[in-house]
């Protein structure tokens, strides 16, 4: 599933395609991947930005697209749109023949539009972006007072910090010595201050190393593209110590970590 560091990845690619013609027609295959897209019609894209794991599309007369990629979407530039790949769910075409499509295997990507008004209703359980000035380390640890809930769960909560998700909360638990399984209220001062180093230092290397994928055509596939220390690695040794890595069920979802150096 795409975290921060992947729709970063798109938005930047998205922005290289600009300046962009205006979109002459909104258009779905499926009714649930696009919802509204006729507010987008007539009007230019302006800017593309990126809140939480949301990219947005901001468009002429105060519009703005939100597209979500949730497991396995891409929103891209085509440059034609009546070539478009079968798995694209809906797409925007421009005036110069180019579109940006939505394209998703699984289909589960949804673009919808809104009025500028609404953004932060719509963001209101959006926790801060990592790379704001708003998520400081005292910030984390007054919310990790806050939860009885375990570590993990806690970071990959969207209002904790905005865009961590299973792969890169299991490798900053992991670069700070934490145990996903651990209340996050039991932890010190100093162990959440490694923490929200470790989790800019995660999420900056997974961005260039997303970065440096989109560069080598067909390597971009999931997992392939960060060193994971632990993730998806069950068995394994651990990169710190050597005992081997474990999996464990968590909040419906797999979590790995090293039971010996993760406390
Ligand atoms: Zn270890």
């Amino acid at each position: 599933m795409p975290e921060l560091p992947e729709v970063e990845a798109v938005a930047e690619r998205l922005r290289a395609a600009a300046p962009w013609a205006r979109i002459v027609r909104a258009r779905r295959e499926r009714a649930s991947a696009l919802a509204d897209g006729r507010r987008a019609e007539g009007r230019r894209i302006l800017a593309v930005d990126r809140r939480g794991k949301n990219l947005l599309l901001r468009l002429e007369g105060g519009w703005f697209a939100r597209a979500h990629l949730r497991l396995s979407g891409d929103l891209r530039v085509l440059p034609d749109a009546r070539l478009r790949p079968a798995t694209v769910r809906a797409w925007f075409e421009l005036e110069d023949g180019r579109a940006v499509a939505l394209d998703d295997p699984r289909a589960l990507a949804r673009i919808s539009l809104h009025a500028e008004q609404e953004e932060e209703e719509l963001f209101r359980d959006l926790g801060p972006e990592p790379f704001s000035g708003a998520f400081t380390a005292a910030w984390l640890y007054e919310s990790a007072r806050r939860t009885a809930r375990p570590a993990k769960i806690w970071l990959m909560d969207q209002r904790t910090v905005a865009g961590l998700g299973n792969i890169y909360a299991a490798e900053a638990l992991w670069e700070a010595g934490i145990s996903p399984l651990r209340p996050a209220r039991s932890l010190t001062k100093a162990r959440v201050e490694r923490l929200h180093r470790a989790i800019l230092g995660v999420l900056g290397l997974a961005l260039e190393s997303v970065r440096a994928a989109y560069e080598r055509p067909g390597a971009f596939a999931e997992g392939e593209f960060y060193p994971v220390a632990v993730y998806g690695r069950e068995g394994e040794p651990c990169r710190r110590c050597g005992a081997p890595v474990r999996r464990t069920p968590q909040g419906g979802r797999s979590t790995y970590h090293c039971a010996k150096c993760q406390k």
